[in-house]
């Protein structure tokens, strides 16, 4: 068995198991992080022993050192996750983003299986990527932050400034979750599909995938997230991303996870499985 977490704004998501098939799951909330990973540690020793454990985790982090670093979350910033959670259980521990995971998970059991190149997105609270190149996925020096994007804006269409705390019109400061809240003055489950705002939406989001896509060339994008529950906004986005790209590259094709919601605690379940193979 092997153990999982995907850590989040909101919970933490723990799993144990080997796969989709047996992983057992359990949701613990955020608060600090003295109070989040005592119960995340009493899970795991509650739940019997793992061989190793995954993490995918909020960011941005920094994987060398594990620890989360620059976090507007303040009691969260610089805090030692891997370090904590390696001396109270005792076994490897791998550790990347949330997205990153969530790519890994789609990768081996969802629906990037098979493919050498794909990019994983998330629309919902933030925007955030996690990009599979050659069967590898992709680190930077940091790691990828594919929500913070600059993209092209008619301010005349929209006036919003943006919400995103560093650059205001970035992607996500234009296209997550609050930012549609912001603009629109209402939440964004409650608009209709004929709302201008999935119009909108549909356009940032497709400016986001084309920049992607020239810069990947991926065969496919997965694309979750709360935001995409809307059922109708995937096609409206395949539509428009196909009139950006004209033709000039093959426009890759938009997929829902194939994990639905595990994405991110199966990846990272993924991630404990190679972890605890490179440490045999
Ligand atoms: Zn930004």
């Amino acid at each position: 068995m092997f153990g999982a977490i995907e850590a989040g704004g909101t919970k933490f998501v723990c799993g144990v198991g080997s796969g989709p098939e047996d992983v057992r799951l359990g949701q613990i909330a955020t608060t600090t992080p003295d109070g989040t990973i005592a119960e995340v540690i009493e899970f795991f020793e509650r739940q019997g022993e793992v061989e190793s454990l995954g993490i995918g985790c909020f960011g941005p982090i920094d994987r060398i050192s594990g620890q989360i670093t620059s976090t507007p979350k303040l009691p969260w910033r610089n805090y030692e996750i891997v370090a904590t959670i390696r001396a109270a259980l005792k076994v490897p521990v791998a550790f990347d983003t949330d997205v990153n995971a969530a790519a890994v998970g789609e990768a081996r059991w969802g629906s990037g299986r098979g493919l050498t190149d794909f990019l994983y997105l998330t629309v919902g609270t933030g925007i955030g990527g996690g990009a599979i190149v050659n069967g590898q996925l992709l680190h930077g020096a940091g790691h990828p932050e594919m929500g913070h994007l600059r993209i092209p804006r008619d301010r005349t269409r929209d006036p919003f400034p943006g919400c995103c705390p560093y650059h205001g019109d970035c992607l996500e400061g234009l296209a997550c979750g609050p930012a549609i809240e912001a603009r629109w003055g209402r939440e964004p489950e409650s608009l209709p599909p004929e709302h201008p705002a999935w119009a909108l939406e549909a356009h940032y989001l497709a400016l986001g995938a084309a920049n992607l896509a020239c810069a990947f060339a991926p065969q496919r994008i997965v694309i979750g997230g709360g935001i995409m529950r809307q059922q109708h906004l995937l096609a409206l986005l395949a539509s428009e991303l196909r009139n950006l790209l004209n033709g000039y590259v093959a426009t890759p094709e938009l997929v829902p996870p194939g994990l639905g919601e595990r994405s991110g605690v199966l990846g990272a379940l993924a991630m404990a499985k190679d972890a605890a193979t490179t440490n045999r």
